[in-house]
């Protein structure tokens, strides 16, 4: 069904220092791995669960 795309769909983003991820663009500000803050060279991506 078209216009309904953020149903199950997860933003999450890969940190650009050390590549570690995925992590949850909502609750990891930070990098777990290294500390690193999330910025704008970070890759942000939208995932889509299953089912
Ligand atoms: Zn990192
Ligand atoms: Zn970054």
């Amino acid at each position: 069904m078209p216009g309904s795309s953020s149903r199950t769909a997860t933003t999450v983003w890969y940190c650009d220092n050390c590549t570690y991820g995925p992590l949850n663009y909502t609750l990891d500000a930070y990098c777990p791995s290294c500390g690193h803050p999330r910025c704008v060279y970070c890759t942000v991506t939208t995932i889509k669960s299953r089912g």
